[in-house]
């Protein structure tokens, strides 16, 4: 039989964990380009409402969770613990796995904690429409049903290539009633300039990132309605709010008794991982023994091989310079199929905590997580999503090195969500098409002179 842990609705978290306050070493703060000195509040305030900024600089460790957010949490949360048992007994390894499944979110993945929470304090603030950007979609779709369930127009620029090859998450974005158009679009200056540069831009994550932006500063001069920007990641904020999973996962071990010894998630922007593993760094940082590995592709090493730097979060430079492990704000990743996972930078709170040793980043290969994701599929059943298959290939590596040490030991893993949109990607990789990649040291030296002339984050 399945071993599925499970809570009552009124087990749902009241309240997020605000791991500012428990930090050994205090964030660095994000700096002005122009001047070098720290942003403040008001600096933000023509991208995001007052109320997500002040909990963007919280030092609070508990913040409430206000009842109408609860109230559309409980459409798909709390979400169920499995213990992975038919993949247990495959490996053969001295290992209890635990999965927290976020993929039953309407959208599929854990994104939609921060999106609902971001809609809701827009409302809230007066906000009558939201712009995004997406890449392959995930964030775009998220944004659009939490936008949806809080009656605010959204209006989303994806990245013309994905636009044009991965139709569904475009249409589940329109069945929730969001305006989603290719990036660069002829509807911000920022995507006319590109365009008339060169007219076929496949686009990136950095313009549609700048025309999202555009298109909130300058509503109100357009005459548009009250509009502001949201980033599905990155921003404490956001890893705030999806720590509601690591909260809900202690709940149910402790029904079970049960503590792992390691926690994984997979980390583009580091949202899905904070989420779950920040309760858990908590435990560590005042005395628990608990390894908390955040897992990347060797194809874009922001935390394995990237220098902790202030960097632009976007590749026009139009963000303030944030302290994190970056490749450069100029960095290309291969067009890896974890679309999700292809960001130059990491959260400032992850990469701080990544110097204090209390997490360790680990990089995996593109055909080792495919490997992972199909045994996952044809022992749980669950079919993951390709940036999900990087946390379960290191839940494998760790299984088995338990076996070689033969330690007894306990994994926790976030499945971050499910790849039912993203079987092209598992038919590519079916069909031989995927390869592994050598990230070439001379990345990191054009990574090292994109920064060059910034300010250093002491140490
Ligand atoms: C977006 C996404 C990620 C990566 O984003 P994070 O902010 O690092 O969590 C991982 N998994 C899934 C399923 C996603 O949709």
């Amino acid at each position: 039989m399945a071993i599925k842990i499970l809570l009552n609705e009124d087990e749902i978290p009241r309240q997020w964990y605000n791991i500012a306050a428990d930090m050994p070493n205090p964030m660095q703060p994000p700096l002005h380009p122009g001047t070098g000195q720290p942003v403040g509040p008001a600096d933000l305030a023509p991208v995001f409402p007052m109320n997500l900024i002040e909990q963007e600089v919280s030092q609070e460790r508990w913040i409430d969770i206000p009842e109408p957010v609860l109230d559309v949490y409980t459409i798909w949360r709390p979400t169920p613990l499995y213990r992975a048992v038919k993949l247990e007994q495959y490996l053969n390894c001295p290992v209890k796995i635990y999965y927290k499944n976020e993929g039953v979110s309407p959208p599929g993945s854990h994104k939609p904690n921060t999106a609902i929470a971001q809609a809701y304090y827009n409302k809230v603030f007066g906000t009558k429409r939201i712009s995004t950007e997406t890449g392959a979609g995930q964030w775009g779709s998220a944004l659009s049903f939490a936008c949806n369930q809080f009656g605010l127009e959204a209006k989303v620029y994806m990245v013309r290539i994905s636009y044009e090859q991965k139709p569904y998450r475009r249409l589940m974005m329109n069945t929730w009633g969001a305006t989603c158009i290719p990036s660069p679009s002829t509807e911000t200056e920022a995507g006319r300039k590109i365009l008339s540069q060169d007219p076929n831009s496949p686009g990136s994550l950095g313009i549609a990132i700048s025309e999202a932006v555009e298109d909130a500063v300058t509503s109100e001069a357009a005459g548009r309605p009250p509009t502001k920007y949201s980033l599905g990641s990155v921003l404490n904020h956001v890893l705030l709010h999806q720590t509601v999973i690591g909260l809900e996962a202690q709940k149910q071990l402790a029904k079970v008794g049960d503590y792992p010894d390691i926690v994984v998630g997979c980390a583009g922007g580091g949202s899905n991982f904070a989420g779950c593993a920040f309760p858990f760094v908590r435990d560590k940082i005042a005395g628990k023994q608990i390894q908390i590995i955040a897992v990347e592709p060797t194809s874009c090493p922001t935390m394995t091989r990237g220098p902790f730097a202030y960097d632009f979060g976007d590749t026009v430079q139009m963000t303030p310079l944030l302290p994190m492990h970056t490749l450069g704000h100029d960095f290309v990743p291969a067009p890896i199929h974890a679309g999700g996972l292809r960001y130059h930078g990491m959260a400032p709170l992850v990469s701080q905590l990544i110097m204090d040793k209390l997490i360790e980043p680990r990089a995996v290969q593109q055909l080792e997580t495919f490997e992972a994701g199909v045994t996952w599929a044809r022992t749980e059943g669950f079919i993951s999503a390709p940036e999900t298959c990087h946390a379960l290939a290191v839940v494998v590596q760790e299984a088995k090195k338990a076996k070689e040490e033969g330690k007894q030991k306990t994994i926790l893993v976030n499945w971050s969500g499910h790849g039912i949109v993203d079987l092209g990607a598992y038919d590519a990789f079916f069909q031989g098409k995927l390869s592994d990649h050598e990230f070439p040291q001379s990345e990191i030296e054009r990574a090292l002179k994109a920064i060059e002339s910034f300010p250093k984050p002491k140490l």
